[in-house]
C-alpha cells in the first residue's frame, strides 16, 4: 500500500491539479500518518455522487468515475472539455445566470438542470457546485457534484398527477368526503363537502357527523359504521335535511422519520355522505298518505260502531217497553192466549233478530298492539296529517313540543286519533262564527309518571254548562258545521279512559278552549293484556 501511495503522489492521474494533491499531502502531515492521503482521491473516485473540478472557465480538470458513468463521456473526452458539453436547451438561461452570479460572488450555488448524456439521452440533475478558494482568496476551480434525480422527479411528479386526479375525481363526486386524523381534524375534503360546509354556515359537518354516529353507537367508532342515517336540523328553521353515512378507517404507514425503521401506523377516518333529504321527504310523503287513509278507515269504523250502537241503543227502549208487556201479560191469567200477547210476541221476537242482525254487523275494531309511543312524534304526525287543511284555513300553529318526552306504554294509532280529532275540533272551532285570531297552539309535557297533551284554540269555547255534555254521543254544537256525527269527543274520551288517563275541558281557560288529554306512563293492565 505504501508503495502505491508513492507511486500516486510521484506520478498524480493526468488533469489533477497541483494544488489538490499538495492538499492532499498537507492532510495527511496533520494526521499523523494513519490516513493515507491516497484514500482521499479514493473516496473522491468511488464516490455514487458524479464529481468534477472545472477551471474558472468551467473547463473540465477532473471527473470521477461516477460522472462518466452517468454523463456516457469518458475521462478523455472530457478533460479540456466546457461543462456545457451537458447543457440541453431547455434549462432557462437565467438558471445558468444564477449559477455564474453566485460563483462569481465566490458563493455556493445549488439547483436542477436538464442535462444531456454522450447519447442524447437527458436526465434530471440535481448540481451542487462551489468555488474553491486558493490562499488568495481568489477561486482557482470549481468543484461540482451531482445526482441524477430523474427517477424522483418522475416519482414526485406521478404522485402530484395522482393527488390531481382524485381530488378531480373526488370534486366530481356527488358524496360528501372527507378524510379526517385520529383527533377528527380534516386533512382532504371535497367540493360537496365544502359546499355543506357553507351551508351549515361554518359548522364543520365532519365534527357534527362523527358526532351524531358516537351517539348512536355509545360513543365508540373505533370499527367505523355503515349506512347511518342522520338528520339535520338547521338553526335558520329552513326544513330538516337527511345524510345517510358511513365511516370506513384507513391504516397509513407512518410519515414521520421516527417511524422510517419501526413501521408506525396512523389511522384515518373517512368519512362519506349522502343527502338523501328528497328519498327521505318521499318516504314521509307515503307514510302520511298511508297514515291518512289508515286514520280515514279507522275513524270510518268508529262512526259506524258507535251510530250502529246508538241505534241497537235507542231500539233497545221500546224493545225493553214490549218485554215489560209480554212479562205482564204472561202474569195475567189466559194473558198467554190474548190475541195482543202473540202480537207483542212476534214483535219482540223480530226486535231481539235485529238487535242480533246490528250486532253481528258492527264493524270491528284491530286490535292494534301496545308499544312504545313518543307523543311528540304523534303530534308531529297529526300535524303533518292536518297541514293541507290549517293551510286552507290560513291558520297559525304554535307547537310547544317538551324537549325531553318520556314514552308511554300505549296504541299510537288509537292515540292518534285522538289527537286528530282534537285538532279536527279545533280547526272548526277556529272556522265558526266570530272568530277574531286564528291560532292553533298544541303543547306537550311530561308530570309525574304521566305525561299532558294540550290542545288550544282561539275559537268561541265552550260554555261552563256545555263541558261536560261535548263529550256525550251524537251531542254536537257546531254553528257552521251541522253535519258532523258529535261522536268526535267520545271517541277520544274512550280512547283516553282505555289507556287509563283522562280527557277535560280547562274550565279556567277563557278566549277560546284548551284540552287537556293526561296519560299514565304506563297503561291499566286490561290494555296491556287485551282484553
Ligand atoms: P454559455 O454561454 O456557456 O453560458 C451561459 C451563460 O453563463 C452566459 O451567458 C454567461 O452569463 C454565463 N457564463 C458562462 N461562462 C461564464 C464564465 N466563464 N464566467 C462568467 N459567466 C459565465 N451546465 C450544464 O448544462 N450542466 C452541468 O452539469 C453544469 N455543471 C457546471 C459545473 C460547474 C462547476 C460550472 C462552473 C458550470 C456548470 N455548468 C453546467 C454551466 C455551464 O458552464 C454553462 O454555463 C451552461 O451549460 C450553459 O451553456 P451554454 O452553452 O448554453 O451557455
Amino acid at each position: 500500500m505504501a508503495e502505491a501511495l508513492g507511486a500516486f503522489f510521484e506520478s498524480p492521474p493526468a488533469g489533477i491539479p497541483g494544488e489538490l494533491i499538495e492538499a492532499f499531502g498537507r492532510r495527511v502531515a496533520t494526521s499523523d500518518g494513519v490516513l493515507p492521503p491516497r484514500v482521499f482521491l479514493e473516496v473522491v473516485e468511488q464516490s455514487p455522487v458524479a464529481i468534477s473540478i472545472t477551471d474558472t472557465r468551467a473547463n473540465f480538470v477532473y471527473v470521477n468515475k461516477t460522472f462518466e458513468r452517468l454523463t456516457g463521456y469518458s475521462y478523455e473526452e472530457l478533460i479540456g472539455k466546457n461543462q456545457s458539453i451537458l447543457s440541453y436547451k431547455v434549462t432557462p438561461h437565467e438558471i445558468y445566470q444564477q449559477l455564474w452570479d453566485n460563483l462569481l460572488a465566490h458563493k455556493p450555488w445549488s439547483g436542477v438542470l436538464v442535462n444531456r448524456r454522450r447519447d442524447g439521452s437527458r436526465y434530471l440533475a440535481d448540481l451542487n457546485v462551489s468555488p474553491v478558494l486558493g490562499v488568495d482568496g481568489e477561486s482557482s476551480y470549481y468543484l461540482a457534484l451531482h445526482r441524477d434525480v430523474t427517477e424522483l422527479h418522475e416519482l414526485e411528479q406521478q404522485v402530484r398527477n395522482q393527488k390531481i386526479l382524485i381530488e378531480t375525481v373526488l370534486d366530481a363526486a356527488l358524496v360528501i368526503i372527507a378524510l379526517l386524523d385520529e383527533q377528527g381534524r380534516v386533512l382532504l375534503d371535497n367540493m360537496a363537502y365544502k359546499k355543506l360546509l357553507g351551508d351549515m354556515r361554518g359548522r364543520e359537518p365532519a365534527e357534527f357527523f362523527l358526532q351524531e354516529m358516537k351517539t348512536a353507537n355509545d360513543g365508540d367508532v373505533s370499527s367505523g359504521m355503515v349506512n347511518h342515517e342522520i338528520r339535520y336540523q338547521p338553526d335558520s328553521g329552513a326544513p330538516a335535511r337527511w345524510f345517510n353515512c358511513s365511516g370506513v378507517w384507513i391504516s397509513n404507514s407512518g410519515e414521520t422519520a421516527d417511524s422510517y425503521f419501526v413501521q408506525g401506523e396512523e389511522r384515518r377516518l373517512l368519512l362519506m355522505a349522502n343527502e338523501i333529504t328528497v328519498q327521505k321527504q318521499h318516504q314521509e310523503r307515503i307514510r302520511t298518505s298511508a297514515l291518512q287513509a289508515l286514520m280515514a278507515k279507522q275513524q270510518l269504523v268508529h262512526r259506524t260502531r258507535e251510530i250502529l250502537s246508538g241505534a241497537m241503543f235507542r231500539f233497545q227502549g221500546p224493545l225493553n217497553i214490549v218485554t215489560a208487556a209480554l212479562a205482564m201479560l204472561e202474569r195475567r191469567e189466559g194473558g198467554r192466549d190474548d190475541p195482543l200477547y202473540r202480537i207483542l210476541s212476534d214483535v219482540h221476537d223480530s226486535g231481539e233478530k235485529v238487535l242480533e242482525s246490528l250486532d253481528l254487523s258492527l264493524p270491528r275494531e284491530s286490535n292494534e298492539p301496545v308499544a312504545p309511543v313518543n307523543l311528540n312524534e304523534i303530534v308531529h304526525d297529526v300535524l303533518e296529517l292536518c297541514t293541507e287543511r290549517m293551510l286552507s284555513e290560513g291558520l297559525l300553529v304554535d307547537w310547544q313540543p317538551a324537549q325531553a318526552m318520556p314514552t308511554i306504554l300505549g296504541k299510537q294509532y288509537a292515540l292518534r286519533s285522538l289527537l286528530k280529532q282534537l285538532v279536527d275540533n279545533a280547526i272548526d272551532a277556529i272556522g265558526e262564527p266570530g272568530c277574531k285570531h286564528r291560532e292553533l297552539t298544541i303543547g306537550t309535557s311530561a308530570c309525574d309518571e304521566c305525561v299532558e297533551l294540550t290542545v288550544r284554540d282561539t275559537g268561541p269555547g265552550i260554555p261552563r254548562d256545555r263541558q261536560f255534555r261535548v263529550f256525550e254521543p251524537f251531542y254536537s254544537g257546531w254553528i257552521h258545521r251541522t253535519r258532523q256525527a258529535g261522536m268526535g269527543l267520545t271517541i277520544a274520551q274512550e280512547i283516553a279512559i282505555q289507556h287509563g288517563g283522562s280527557i277535560h275541558i280547562d274550565t279556567q281557560h277563557t278566549d277560546g278552549c284548551l284540552v287537556r288529554v293526561i296519560l299514565p306512563l304506563k297503561p291499566p293492565a286490561y290494555l296491556l293484556s287485551g282484553a
